[in-house]
């Protein structure tokens, strides 16, 4: 015990030596103060203390990279409106937005409010509550664009942050600091120097990379400082451009956050596990948390269809149930980048890649350090057979989606596997179709396939076709009444 007692006097006689020259301690007073201008340039404490809501709308723009008709650029721009609105003294936020682009029309959003939470999907009129709330989580990405919330963080969390050092940005001098919000990888702020303003922030997220987020065009709401544009950079390149419409301070919650009368109240919406699910005999749906492939078992080989997220944790739980079997082909539906995430795994699998002609870069890009992929390319159509089973790739491009897309005919057991071509809510009834399933419904016809059953690339949910039929027919509806 006198040991450690002299160990621990000398630790704190080396640190009392340093003094004001230590590292922590230098660093630490630069960062309060940067903070203690920051908030003065905000409002000031008091101000700052005293707004608890935050209600802004705005028009938007997202630059469609990775995710356009195309490979390559220029980025299919597609434009939308968004709310948000947060109560941070009772903890509630809600989220709306609506738009279309890449064949999908939507209009939805979200309420976090403890046991009221709910997903709200305006063209299907429904509101599916939340099993599993999470405050944090859903309001973060509202907090990360929005500079009072940021400054704000800076009030409660301000302990945690570090100067990262003095740049010029913009042709003006910043200083940096951290902030670490209670989810997600540590944010810098860029201050201005003179103007004590957040301009700038950025952060590296994996796996996209830099994201940059800038804050822009200044005035004053309530003597409280807000940007009227807001813009978001993905490695430099443009993604997100917003133009702010309104923002109210310290205004209820109360009608955003009460789930609006139209809507119908269906079953909830919960975690969604890895799972397999034996479609039909030998035919897999395996995925989990949004991101599914298909797995059909041939005589003495797999078909695998679908490319998204977690392609090796679907690979171990299809191998339970047909031991290990290879895998002879890895079909690609399409080239976004959400959707040849799956690539490495194929080629490591010894698969050969199915894809068309026009997408073989992205997925040479896609492959990593897996090696060569070995490709075969889809003209039109391709049969794939071990002589009993039959499945059938088509390409059914061009759609509102993408100019090339692969989809999975199954002739015998009716079953079609398709990616992004059907808005399928986890519950309740499919929304009035989106152009990409009118597009869908088109090339069934005239390809004379014959359909009863359609999985997905990013649900568990497996529909008849008489759920797409009825969401072909929702839409005739609505268009029929508008008139
Ligand atoms: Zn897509």
């Amino acid at each position: 015990m006198r040991g450690l007692a002299t160990a621990i006097a000398m630790v704190l006689v080396t640190v009392g030596n340093a003094g004001a020259a230590n590292i922590t301690q230098d660093n630490v007073a630069k960062t309060q103060a940067v903070i203690a201008a920051v908030v003065e340039a905000y409002g000031g404490a008091e101000k700052l203390d005293g707004l608890d809501t935050l209600i802004v709308e705005a028009s938007t723009i997202n630059s469609a990279v990775n995710q356009s008709r195309r490979p390559e650029p220029p980025w299919d721009q597609n434009e939308g409106e968004i709310v948000n609105a947060i109560d941070l003294e009772n903890g509630v936020f809600v989220n709306h937005n609506s738009g279309n682009g890449a064949g999908f029309e939507f209009h939805g959003g979200q309420i976090i409010n403890g046991e009221d939470s709910y997903q709200l999907d305006f063209r299907a009129g429904t509101a599916a509550p939340i099993a599993e709330p999470d405050f944090d989580t859903t309001s973060g990405p509202f907090v990360r664009v929005t500079p009072v919330l940021l400054v704000k963080q800076l009030q409660e969390r301000g302990n945690t942050s570090h100067y990262l050092g003095e740049v010029q940005h913009d042709g003006r001098a910043h200083d940096v600091i951290t902030l670490v919000m209670r989810v997600g990888p540590a944010l810098s702020l860029y201050v201005d120097k003179e103007t004590h303003l957040l301009t700038h922030s950025e952060r590296l997220l994996a796996p996209f990379g830099l994201v940059e987020y800038s804050f822009e065009d200044y005035y004053q709401v309530n003597g409280i400082p807000m940007n009227k544009r807001f813009r978001l950079l993905v490695n430099g390149d443009d993604n997100l451009d917003w133009k702010y419409t309104s923002i109210k301070v310290n205004e209820s919650l109360a009608t955003l956050a009460a789930v609006p009368a139209n809507l119908q109240r269906i079953a909830a919406v919960t975690p969604d596990a890895l799972s397999l699910n034996e479609v039909s005999d030998g035919v897999y749906l395996v995925g989990g948390t949004g991101t599914y492939a298909m797995f059909v078992e041939m005589e003495d080989h797999i078909v695998a269809i679908g490319g998204t997220a977690g392609i090796p944790d679907r690979i171990a739980e299809l191998r339970k149930m047909v031991g290990d079997k290879p895998i002879r082909y890895g079909v690609i539906s399409h080239h976004h980048n959400d959707h040849v995430l799956g690539v490495p795994a194929y080629i490591t699998e010894g698969a050969t890649i199915l894809t068309v002609e026009a997408h073989e870069a992205t997925l040479r890009g896609a492959a990593g350090d897996a090696g060569e992929p070995t490709f075969e390319f889809v003209e039109n159509s391709t049969v794939l057979t071990d002589g009993e089973r039959r499945v059938e790739i088509h390409d059914i491009g061009p759609t509102p989606h993408t100019e090339h897309l692969l989809v999975a005919y199954l002739p015998e057991e009716g079953i079609l596997f398709e990616a992004d071509h059907i808005a399928r809510p986890r519950t309740g009834p499919l929304p009035p179709a989106i152009s990409n399933s009118r597009a869908l419904d088109a090339a069934i016809e005239e390809r004379g396939m014959v359909v009863t059953t359609i999985v997905g690339a990013h649900s568990p949910r497996v529909i008849a076709m008489g759920e797409l039929q009825a969401a072909l027919s929702r839409k005739t509806e609505a268009r029929v009444a508008q008139q």
